[in-house]
C-alpha cells in the first residue's frame, strides 16, 4: 500500500505508526443533515437550508490570507451570505440545480456560513462524522484516508470479542461495526456500531480493575505506622482538621498497617484539604523508616506542594525533596545519592520513575491528580518498590455506589465536607468579550490587598480568542502603573514559573494572567477573584477546577465567565457552573452535555472517560458488563482467556 506524502504526514500527526491504526481515529461526533424549517429561525442557531445562489459571488481581501465572500441565497426566502476564506468559490455551474448551505442564521436574513456543497441535500446523506482535527487537516483528508483504510485492512476481521458476548448482547461483528462507526449507513447502524463500542470498552476497563486486585501482595513488609507519631505535624497546623480529614487518616492508617498492600482513592472536590492528608500519612512512613514518593502532574504544583510540605512537616526538612525534569544535573546526582540512602519524601513529576532513581525502601506511592497520569506511568512508580502502598487522590468525588463499580480495585475514602472556614463563592456569566461591567469590584478587590486570576484559554494569540500574552500587555498598559500584574504559562521557564508563582503566593503581585496551567491544586487563598476569557472553550470540569483556586478562604469570592459565543448550548453549559458547586453534579452534566466521543475537556473531570461509552447515561451497561467481565474472567474457556490475555497486555503496553 503506497501513501503519498500528505498522508504519511496526517498518519503523524494523529500518531498512527500504520494506515490500519487510522481506523481508531473515530468521529468525535455525527452531524444529522436536516433541513431547518425556515418559518421558526431564531437568531444564533445553526442552519441547514437548501436553495440557489441568485448574485454574482463578491470576495473582499481584509488581511493576509483572510477572505470573506458575499453572495445571496434563496430558498423559501431570501439570505444574504457570508463565508470566510472561501475565495476560490465559484458560482454553480448548473444555477437551476439546488445547492446546500450550512451555517449560522443572523436575524433577521443573514447566514454566515461554514459550508457549500454544490449539491441538494439528498444527495449529500444524512450522517457525517465529524473527526477532530488535527494541524488543520481537512475533514476531506480524513475521510478519504478512512475509506482507504478500511478497503485494504483486514486485520479487525478476526473478532477479537469471545462468540458468546456478541450473541448475548446480539453485538456486530468488528468489521461490520469498524465500516460503521466511519461510514453509517444508517443511523440504527450507526447505534448499533457505537453499542459494540461502548460494550468493549467497558469490558476491557472491568477487566483492567479486576486485574489490578489480583497483583496485591499479601504479607508485605510490616509498615507499624503509628498515629501518634503525626501527633506534633497535627498540632502545629495553623487549623485543626475537619472530621472528614480525621476518618480519613484514620482508614489509610489502618489499611496500610494490614499485611495486604493498601490501594486507596482519597477522593474530595477542589479545596477539601486532601494535601494535608497525605502529607500526615507521608509523614508517618517516613517516621516508621519507609520513603514516599508524591507525584503530580505539573512543575508548578510539585513545588507547591513542595513549599507546603516543608513548612507542614517541620522537622523533616532534610528528608524533603523536589524532582523534575528541569532539576539540575549537578543537584540531581547529589539528591539521588540521599534518596537511596535515606527514608525520604520525594516530591515530582513523571521524573519521579526515571531510570535512576532508587528509593530507600519505597513504602507508600501518592498519585495527586491521579486520572492525569496514564496506567503506564503509574505503575511504572509502584514498580519503584517491592510490595508499595499506593494513595491516589482525585478532585471529583464519585458518589459511593457509583465508586465502587468504577475503582472496584481501591478503598474509596471521601472527604465530603469542606473545611469550615470558607466564604461563599459566587459565578456570574458575563455576555461579551469584557470585564469593564464588573471592573470596580476587581479594583475594589486589589485596593483590599486581596489578589485576582485572569485566565486565557490560549498562550499566543490565534485571531480568535483573547491570549495570556495580549491580555497581559493590555492589562499592564492600562494598570501596571496602579498594581503589579504578573504572567503564567506553559511555554515559560520553570525558574520564572516559580518565580511569578511565588511572588503571587505572596502576594506581591497582585493580579495573575495565566493560561490553565493553574488548574490543577494550586493554593493561593488571598485570591479571591477569578476572571476567565472564552469560558465557552473550555470544559466544564475544567471550568470547576479552576474556580476552586479561589474561595480557599474565609473571605468570599466571585468567579466571572467571560462568554463571547452566541451560541445558546454555551449559555446553557456555563449555567450549570452558576448553578452547581459540586464537582460530580458538573462532571456528569458536562458526560451529558457531550456527544459521544467527543472527549475535549473530559481528562480533567476525573471520571473515567471513555471514547463511546458515557457512565452516567450509560449506566446499566456498566453494571452489565462487570457481571460480564467477572464471569469472562472466571471461565475456563479457551477463546475467553485469549481475550483476557489480550486485554490486559494492551493495558500493560509501554510497562517494561
Ligand atoms: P485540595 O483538596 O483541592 O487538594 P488543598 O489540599 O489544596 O485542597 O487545600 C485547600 C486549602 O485548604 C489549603 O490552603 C489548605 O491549607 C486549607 N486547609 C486544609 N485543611 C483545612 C482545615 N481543616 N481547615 C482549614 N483550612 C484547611
Ligand atoms: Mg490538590
Amino acid at each position: 500500500m503506497t501513501l503519498t506524502k500528505n498522508q504519511m504526514d496526517i498518519l503523524k500527526k494523529y500518531e498512527c505508526a500504520t494506515l490500519c491504526d487510522f481506523l481508531s481515529v473515530y468521529p468525535l461526533r455525527y452531524d444529522i443533515y436536516e433541513l431547518s424549517d425556515e418559518t421558526h429561525l431564531v437568531d444564533g442557531q445553526s442552519v441547514i437550508l437548501e436553495g440557489y445562489i441568485t448574485s454574482s459571488l463578491k470576495s473582499v481581501h481584509y488581511a493576509k490570507n483572510k477572505s470573506v465572500t458575499h453572495f445571496t441565497f434563496d430558498a423559501m426566502k431570501s439570505y444574504r451570505v457570508s463565508i470566510f476564506n472561501r475565495h476560490y468559490l465559484k458560482a454553480p455551474q448548473d444555477p437551476l440545480r439546488k445547492v446546500t448551505l450550512i451555517g449560522k442564521y443572523k436575524h433577521p436574513n443573514q447566514v454566515i456560513a461554514s459550508t457549500l456543497y454544490y449539491q441538494p441535500l439528498v444527495e449529500l446523506g444524512r450522517i457525517h462524522p465529524i473527526y477532530p482535527l488535527k494541524d488543520k487537516t481537512p475533514l476531506r483528508s480524513i475521510k478519504s484516508m478512512i475509506a482507504k483504510a478500511l478497503s485494504v485492512c483486514q486485520n479487525y476481521n478476526h473478532d477479537p470479542l469471545p462468540i458468546d458476548v456478541i450473541q448475548s448482547y446480539q453485538l456486530m461483528n468488528q468489521a461490520e461495526a469498524m465500516k460503521n462507526i466511519h461510514q453509517p449507513e444508517s443511523l440504527q447502524e450507526l447505534m448499533k456500531a457505537i453499542l459494540r463500542f461502548k460494550v468493549s470498552e467497558f469490558l476491557e476497563y472491568h477487566i483492567q480493575i479486576q486485574n489490578n486486585r489480583l497483583r496485591v501482595v499479601h504479607s508485605k513488609q510490616q509498615r507499624h505506622l503509628s498515629s501518634d507519631s503525626i501527633t506534633p505535624i497535627i498540632q502545629s497546623l495553623p487549623y485543626t482538621l475537619t472530621l472528614d480529614q480525621q476518618d480519613a487518616l484514620h482508614t489509610l492508617f489502618h489499611d496500610s498497617n494490614q499485611p495486604v498492600t493498601a490501594s486507596a482513592l482519597l477522593q474530595g472536590d477542589v479545596g477539601s484539604g486532601k494535601t494535608v492528608v497525605a502529607l500526615c500519612l507521608a509523614y508517618a512512613y517516613i517516621h516508621a523508616g519507609f520513603s514516599v514518593a508524591l507525584m503530580v502532574p505539573t512543575e508548578v504544583l510539585a513545588y507547591q506542594h513542595f513549599e507546603t510540605a516543608v513548612k507542614t512537616l517541620n522537622g523533616l526538612k532534610d528528608n524533603i525533596f523536589i524532582l523534575t525534569s528541569s532539576t539540575k544535573p549537578s543537584e540531581r546526582k547529589i539528591m539521588l545519592e540521599y534518596i537511596k540512602s535515606q527514608p525520604s519524601l520525594v516530591i515530582g513529576t513523571h521524573a519521579l520513575f526515571s531510570d535512576d532513581v532508587h528509593y530507600n525502601r519505597l513504602g507508600l506511592v501518592i498519585i495527586d491528580e491521579q486520572h492525569r497520569f496514564g496506567v503506564a506511568q503509574r505503575m511504572k512508580l509502584i514498580q519503584k518498590g517491592m510490595d508499595v502502598d499506593v494513595l491516589s487522590m482525585s478532585a471529583t468525588p464519585i458518589p459511593r455506589t457509583l465508586a465502587s463499580v468504577l475503582f472496584a480495585d481501591m478503598n474509596v475514602v471521601t472527604l465530603q465536607n469542606k473545611p469550615l472556614n470558607r466564604g461563599s463563592v459566587q459565578t456570574h456569566v458575563i455576555e461579551g468579550n469584557s470585564f469593564t461591567t464588573v471592573l470596580d469590584d476587581i479594583l475594589e478587590t486589589i485596593q483590599r490587598k486581596e489578589q485576582v486570576y485572569v485566565i486565557t484559554s490560549l498562550i499566543e494569540d490565534d485571531g480568535e480568542s483573547r491570549s495570556a500574552m495580549s491580555v497581559y500587555a493590555n492589562l499592564k498598559k492600562a494598570f501596571g502603573k496602579q498594581f503589579e500584574i504578573g504572567l503564567l504559562h506553559g511555554k515559560m521557564k520553570n525558574e520564572e514559573k516559580n518565580k511569578v508563582l511565588n511572588a503571587f503566593t505572596s502576594n506581591k503581585i497582585a493580579m495573575l494572567v495565566s493560561t490553565s496551567v493553574v488548574e490543577v491544586g494550586v493554593d493561593v487563598p488571598n485570591a479571591t477573584r477569578m476572571i476567565i476569557y472564552d469560558a465557552h472553550r473550555f470544559g466544564l470540569s475544567s471550568l470547576h477546577q479552576l474556580r476552586g483556586r479561589i474561595g480557599r478562604s474565609e473571605k468570599s469570592s466571585i468567579c466571572y465567565l467571560i462568554n463571547p459565543s452566541q451560541d445558546p448550548l454555551s449559555f446553557q453549559r456555563l449555567q450549570v457552573l452558576v448553578d452547581s458547586h459540586d464537582g460530580f453534579e458538573i462532571a456528569s452534566q458536562d458526560l451529558k452535555l457531550r456527544g459521544p466521543g467527543d472527549l475535549i475537556g473530559l481528562k480533567q473531570s476525573g471520571l473515567p472517560s471513555f471514547q463511546f461509552a458515557n457512565i452516567i447515561s450509560d449506566y446499566d451497561l456498566l453494571i452489565k458488563t462487570k457481571q460480564t467481565a467477572l464471569e469472562l474472567l472466571q471461565s475456563q474457556s479457551k477463546q475467553h482467556q485469549e481475550y483476557i490475555t489480550q486485554v490486559i497486555e494492551q493495558s500493560l503496553k509501554g510497562i517494561d
